[in-house]
């Protein structure tokens, strides 16, 4: 692998490169645990690792000291039990479906219950298997997604036994603006949640994602959850929340031309040339994960100069202005940059009208994928 690298081209026929920096994954990891200290730094590895590839990224955050990991669903676990040594605590953010309880129970996976139905499919196993069960109670404190409503805190806090068998290990929550340091509502759901812990005094408190972190120790609670920020995502508006980035992407010309002006360019002709211009087609389109938005909006770079996208994204490919660059700079098979030092995560996802977090978990399954340290 290395050498294809150096020679240039992606093996086995692909026309892009995603280098995926677990050194640079490492040192976020790192970097947010030595913030958090006391507080412990879970990893949330949902989706893929945020598409990023589990069975490495997994792994590499293991090695770099983290014991507790977060996933979407039961089958995420399954995988991730596989990959990790069993010291490691598994979480399912979604909680279980009906009739996932024993297949949990026996990977030793740390259910999240949001409602106390959740909490009572839980508790039946363990009565059944005469066992203490782990489990992270979530409260909905005002995002109105996941977590006990008011009504169903109330109705455990004034009789326990609701939970009878379950080890209740923290009490969990999650913020709806915490990348917005300045919103209201992250002060107003710290305050509902510390309402109801006082009604739980004997468990922890498991509340920050990235941009919580970054909202002051207030909101760090004993077991912060970041996800983004691991993965190079700017996690806060916040001045101070610096993180390296971790993904590359670079993508193959497949072909360059010279169009008169009104030469019409990509389907539907959405763009027409006002002068005449040269153009090169880039080997990545949307089923590559660069959204269709990204149509006569987005950009690539090369050595450091923009080059627009011009015309509509294609599934397989999309075109981009090439004409601020010398003559033959660009031919078949030289490599441009989608995601590298000349544009952020960030840049590209605001060009296409959405987040980072959206770009990382879309990036295609056919881009070469080249992991380094
Ligand atoms: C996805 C998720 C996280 C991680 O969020 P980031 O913003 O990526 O840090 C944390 N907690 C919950 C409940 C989540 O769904």
């Amino acid at each position: 692998m290395g050498e294809v690298v150096r020679l240039g081209y992606a093996p086995s026929g692909c026309s892009g490169v995603l280098t995926i920096d677990l050194g640079a994954l490492q040192r976020n990891y790192r970097a947010l645990a030595d913030r958090l200290r006391p507080a412990a730094t879970a990893a949330v590895v949902k989706a893929d690792a945020y598409g990023l590839g589990v069975d490495q990224v997994g792994p590499a955050l293991q090695t770099a000291g983290c014991r507790d990991f977060f996933v979407a669903q039961l089958s995420e676990a399954v995988s991730l039990r596989r990959l990790l040594t069993h010291e490691v605590r598994i979480y399912v953010l979604n909680g279980l479906q009906p009739g996932e309880e024993a297949a949990a129970a026996d990977l030793a996976v740390v259910p999240v219950l949001n409602s106390l139905e959740q909490l009572s499919l839980w508790s039946a196993l363990a009565k059944q298997r005469d066992a203490r069960l782990p489990a992270l109670l979530q409260v909905d404190t005002g995002m109105s997604r996941l977590g006990l409503s008011r009504q169903e805190v109330d109705a455990l806090a004034a009789d326990r036994s609701l939970g009878e068998g379950v080890d209740l290990r923290f009490l969990m929550s999650h913020l709806a603006c915490g990348d917005e340091h300045a919103h209201g509502q992250n002060a107003e759901q710290l305050a509902v949640l510390h309402q109801v812990a006082a009604l739980f005094p004997d468990l922890p408190l498991c509340f920050a994602n990235s941009g919580g972190i970054f909202l002051g120790h207030g909101f760090h609670g004993s077991l912060a959850r970041p996800g983004i920020a691991l993965y190079g995502g700017t996690p806060s508006d916040a001045p101070d929340a610096g993180m390296q980035p971790v993904v590359r992407l670079d993508v193959r010309v497949v072909q360059t031309r010279s169009v008169p002006a009104g030469t019409r360019v990509g389907y539907g002709a959405t763009y027409v040339a006002s002068a005449e211009m040269r153009l090169a087609t880039l080997a990545a389109g949307y089923a590559d994960g660069l959204p269709r938005s990204l149509s006569n909006a987005g950009a690539a770079y090369y050595e450091g100069v923009r080059l627009p996208i011009v015309g509509r994204v294609s599934m397989d490919s999309l075109t981009i202005d090439i004409s601020a660059l010398p003559a033959s700079t660009l031919r078949l098979g030289s490599m441009v940059e989608i995601i590298g030092p000349h544009q952020s995560l960030e840049m590209i996802a605001a060009d296409a009208g959405t987040i980072s977090y959206e770009i990382l978990t879309s990036l295609g399954r056919r881009f070469h994928r080249h992991y380094v340290v």
